[in-house]
């Protein structure tokens, strides 16, 4: 499958579409998710046009995907979410019912989230 230059987050990328920024850098983008879940819930893009956690992971170079991680992590340490606890989330593909096909992270956290819930639809535990 190829990557859609038309998917949301493509136009995000491109400034046709805003966004609420929570951190930026040559590499990545992380912005607030348009429907929130929790009250804090961030997604975590690469800059770069992957599809989905398997070809960011297979395609993606070490220093890249460590970068991503690491910046994961220091997003959601400092919006304080390390000390209460937090969920990453990504779906990969349509069993996982991934909706944009630009490979993100969902950054979850600010209350107790229900076992087995989703970065879609709380409903779902
Ligand atoms: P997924 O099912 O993992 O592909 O989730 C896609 C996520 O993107 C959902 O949580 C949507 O609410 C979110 N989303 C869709 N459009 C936008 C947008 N324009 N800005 C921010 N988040 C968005």
């Amino acid at each position: 499958m190829a990557y859609d230059d038309e998917n949301i987050f493509a136009k995000i990328l491109r400034g046709e579409i805003p966004n609420a920024t929570v951190y930026e850098d040559e590499g990545i983008l992380a912005f607030n998710d348009i429907q929130p879940k929790t009250p804090v819930h961030i997604l975590v893009i690469p800059k770069r046009p992957y599809i989905d956690m398997d070809d960011f992971a297979t395609n993606g170079s070490p220093e890249e995907v460590g970068h991503f991680f690491q910046k994961v992590g220091e997003i959601a340490r400092n919006q304080g979410l390390h000390e209460g606890g937090y969920r990453v989330v990504t779906n990969n593909g349509p069993n996982a019912g991934q909706l944009v096909p630009h490979f993100h992270v969902h950054i979850m956290g600010g209350q107790k989230i229900k076992e087995g819930s989703m970065a879609r639809g709380m409903e779902a535990s």
